[in-house]
């Protein structure tokens, strides 16, 4: 029996081996970020690709073709991603979107004939970056794909993908799983204090299990303690000192904990840092509801890029004077 990556997968898994001998050319996997939905693709295309498969389709994990693929050089598989550019200071940044190059490359791809016997598989991941023109140049093969090939589309966010990009794939979703799933599985990873990471996490397990990894874990309490009170907060000392955690990481904190005070000041509730509740129980009547929010708007914009061009301290330091105010 071959298993699905991770064990809420399992219904997921078994749909798509079921559709071993007649795979959907093109394969939407949608559903929220940190469930699994790369690991997913990244298995189907194996099983696609796999000369020896088991009887219930899964890969055999040691033919050529799962070595090949393993070790990123299977001539039949295509990876369409985000690539890293270096820009005029020198830089190193992830691209924000799939760029129309990568789309004609791909496209290009299909066109040849496969060096293997079997299938050929174009994983787009994150498809949601793919950019206007590089959609539009994908929009034809997905209508009609070359004979024994696949695309496999992985989304967070379907609904930013062109309706005609939707309208040819055959969509699969993937829901967040059931809090037990995730909890005995965290469990098992040694992530002690699952519950309270799965509901800072947003119920996503793997974003849970990359938070207690990260070491980033022991820094999100100090940059707790210190945005719970506010009054007594130095952003010159903070700025300098937070300028190391990485942005995913900043931003995650940032985001949840302006949505904490939000949702105490409209609500009367916390939704993830639930080990803050007392003091965001405090904090929340105490803010200036407009201010909350206007500080509350600018990091959802920035969680969009993540970029940094600015000198981060001073960023930090900037955010950490509009917090601050925001209590007077
Ligand atoms: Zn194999």
């Amino acid at each position: 029996m071959s298993a699905a990556p991770y064990p809420w997968l399992d219904a997921a898994w078994q749909r798509l081996l079921a559709s071993r001998a007649r795979p959907a050319q093109a394969l939407l996997l949608a559903g929220p970020r940190g469930v699994g939905k790369g690991a997913l693709a990244r298995i189907w295309a194996q099983a696609l690709l796999c000369e020896a498969p088991q009887t219930d389709g899964g890969a055999c994990g040691t033919c050529p073709a799962c070595h090949w693929l393993a070790s990123g050089a299977h001539p039949d598989f295509l990876r369409v991603t985000l690539l890293e550019k270096t820009n005029r200071e020198g830089e190193t940044r992830m691209a924000t979107a799939i760029e129309v190059e990568q789309a004609r490359e791909a496209v290009d791809f299909v066109q040849l004939s496969t060096y293997r016997a079997g299938y050929r598989v174009v994983l787009i991941d994150p498809a949601d970056n793919l950019n206007l023109a590089a959609a539009n140049a994908l929009l034809k093969v997905l209508e009609e794909p070359p004979l024994n090939t696949v695309f496999v589309l992985v989304s967070d966010q379907p609904r930013r993908l062109l309706p005609t990009i939707r309208s040819r794939c055959t969509r699969l979703d993937i829901g967040l799983p059931p809090a037990g799933t995730a909890v005995r599985w965290l469990a098992g990873q040694d992530v002690s204090d699952a519950e309270n990471l799965l509901a800072l996490s947003g119920g996503t397990p793997l974003a849970a299990l990359r938070w207690a990894e990260g070491g980033e874990l022991d820094e999100r309490r100090g940059v707790l303690e210190s945005l719970a009170r506010p009054e007594r907060l130095d952003p010159v000392t903070l700025g300098e000192r937070w300028k190391t955690l990485s942005p995913q990481a900043w931003h995650t904190l940032a985001y949840k904990w302006l949505g904490d005070l939000l949702a105490v000041r409209l609500r009367g509730r916390v939704q993830f840092n639930r080990d803050f509740a007392d003091p965001l129980a405090r904090l929340g009547p105490q803010a200036n509801l407009a201010r909350l929010l206007a500080l509350a708007r600018m990091q959802t914009d920035e969680g969009r890029t993540l970029t940094h061009p600015l000198n981060r301290a001073l960023q930090l330091q900037a955010w950490l004077v509009r917090y601050r105010h925001i209590f007077g």
